[in-house]
């Protein structure tokens, strides 16, 4: 006998068109198909292969959802385990994880596009701006789940990095509180995106002095991103003070040669940029400049 599979795919935030190839071929073959809450689109779901079994997993127990998967996994059938975003965030994968070893059934991560990204791409920013931040923080307002010594909210923000909050739209006054205590002034740019990608997304630029009346106004308690720090300011759009090297012509990089003054190849040293691996190499450009930055 075959022996069968969990997929633990991604979903994406919402537009359907943002899962991943993959996911999306992986679903449309499982036998059965078992997807998280709300925030997953159904539309994802509704092309199964005939005699599939198509199932929410909201109403659920951990064990009702692992007795299901190994079934069928078990008598050689693939399984779709559908989450939210990508599954490595706030996606409690790890406990399914864990019963799928002991049952020895093989299993496979599917990534996908994590709120954050997709909360990220419709206010058009870039959350890691050049001397301002290059750092992002994802995390969540401590509630009833406790978050760990050493991560609460206040001592993160110190960094003055972009954050990301999870999970938090319903502490927006605490998270408040902690940014301030952190030394966060009230006009630190705030954004919210609540429902990020799907047809009713709504989005709320604000700051760190009115983020919680303003989405106490608008009812915004579930389904939210909130992205806070300087890199939120939406008048960086039409600045060029924040430039990374990658374009700078006095920088050399790995796949561009630096130009001085002169026109001339050659010049600064200084090594690959982070991000290189993004830009391939131009048709026969080619540099021994290499190194770390
Ligand atoms: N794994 C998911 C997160 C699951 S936790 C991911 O990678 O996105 C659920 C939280 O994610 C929500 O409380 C909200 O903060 C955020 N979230 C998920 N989908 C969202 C969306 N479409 N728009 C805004 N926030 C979203």
């Amino acid at each position: 006998m075959v022996a069968g599979k969990v997929y633990i795919i991604g979903a994406g935030p919402g537009d359907p068109e943002l899962i991943t190839v993959k996911g999306k071929r992986l679903i449309e073959e499982a036998d059965l198909i078992l997807y998280t809450d709300s925030l997953v689109n159904e539309e994802l779901v509704a092309n199964p292969k005939p005699g599939a079994v198509v199932e929410k997993s909201a109403g659920l127990t951990l064990e009702e959802i692992v007795a299901r998967m190994v079934e069928v996994a078990e008598a050689g059938g693939s399984v779709a385990r559908v989450h939210t975003g990508d599954p490595a965030v706030y996606g409690a994968i790890l406990e399914q994880i864990v019963h799928l070893n002991e049952a020895g059934i093989e299993w496979e991560i599917v990534p996908g596009v994590s709120s954050v990204f997709a909360a990220a791409a419709v206010l058009g920013a870039e959350l890691t701006v050049p001397e301002l931040t290059q750092t992002l923080i994802l995390t969540r307002a401590e509630g009833r789940t406790p978050v760990p010594e050493g991560e609460k909210l206040a001592d993160l923000a110190k960094h003055g990095a972009t954050i990301a909050l999870f999970l938090s739209a319903t502490l927006m006054e605490k998270v408040v509180s902690e940014l301030r205590e952190a030394g966060w002034s009230d006009d630190t740019p705030v954004a919210v995106v609540q429902r990020a990608t799907w047809p009713d997304q709504i989005i709320l630029r604000s700051t760190v002095g009115e983020v919680a009346g303003e989405m106490k106004r608008l009812g915004i308690r579930s389904h939210a991103m909130v992205l806070a720090g300087k890199a939120l300011d939406e008048s960086l759009q039409w600045s060029h003070e924040h430039k990374s090297k990658l374009y700078d012509k006095s920088f050399a990089h790995r796949y561009r040669r630096a130009v001085k003054e002169t026109g001339l190849p050659g010049g600064s040293s200084e090594g690959e940029t982070a991000a290189t691996a993004d830009h391939p190499p131009a048709d026969g450009v080619k540099t021994a400049v290499r190194g770390e930055l």
